[in-house]
């Protein structure tokens, strides 16, 4: 099948999902997530209508979308995977959100580098949740302290959206279920804490899992293999 085609399927999955959950169609949002696919595939998908895509390596990415964006400069871009420090002065420059934050320490080098080139960038908190990912934040406490430093001012450039996860990879659906909904429970908690800021972006579900993530609450699903294929690595 074609990217177009895959894309019509996913989009017509996500529609049966929220209409199952009881929620609007246009309430999730999705990434299509075009790691280790070529600048062509990406070009594919806006010709389909696709505007919002989600990298996991940055350099892959700028290259990426430089070329892209000569196209079609509408391509919006969130990075996705663990980002290294010195990484985030290319990551801000390139993105429009950081998904995947899950330290203080980055939260201090993001905001440095879009001071420095006056950039205000939107940041979700990426939780663990999962035991095979390595990243995320491992308690709702660590986020508590990286909201608590924007609420005080630490960080004008960044934006705090929302939460993130990835469910553990597994075919025992209860498990994947307690992932989402865990980040869900977690997000309402910090979003009572935190009143001033718009957390309502729940970045959850992935190919094999995203209609499981509408029904736990999810208004963002990060869509790769079902959109463009297998990857190359
Ligand atoms: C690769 C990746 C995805 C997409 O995974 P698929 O199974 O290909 O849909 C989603 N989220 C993150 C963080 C990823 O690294």
């Amino acid at each position: 099948m074609s990217i177009k085609e895959n894309l019509e399927l996913i989009n017509s999955k996500i529609e049966k999902a929220c209409i199952k959950a009881g929620r609007s169609k246009d309430s999730v949002l999705l990434c299509a997530v075009s790691k280790f696919h070529p600048a062509q595939s990406v070009i594919e998908a806006m010709e389909a209508g696709q505007i919002l895509f989600g990298e996991n390596r940055v350099q892959e990415a700028c290259q990426k979308f430089e070329e892209v964006r000569g196209t079609n400069p509408q391509a919006e871009l969130h990075i996705i995977g663990q980002l290294q420090r010195n990484k985030v002065k290319h990551a801000v420059a390139v993105a429009q959100c950081i998904q995947s934050v899950d330290r203080i320490e980055l939260l201090d080098e993001i905001e440095k580098q879009c001071a420095k080139i006056d950039k205000k960038i939107e940041v979700l908190f990426e939780l663990h949740t999962g035991e095979e990912s390595k990243s995320g934040f491992d308690s709702v406490d660590g986020m508590h302290e990286a909201l608590k430093k924007c609420a005080d001012g630490d960080y004008p450039h960044i934006i705090p959206r929302g939460f993130m996860t990835m469910a553990p990879n597994t075919d025992d659906e209860l498990v994947v279920r307690k992932s989402f909904s865990t980040l869900r429970e977690n997000s309402v908690y910090l979003q009572k804490e935190f009143p001033q800021f718009d957390l309502s972006q729940l970045s959850m579900g992935m190919s094999g899992d995203f209609e499981i993530a509408i029904e736990e609450g999810s208004t963002m699903v990060r869509v790769g293999t079902a959109i463009f294929g297998q990857r190359q690595y």
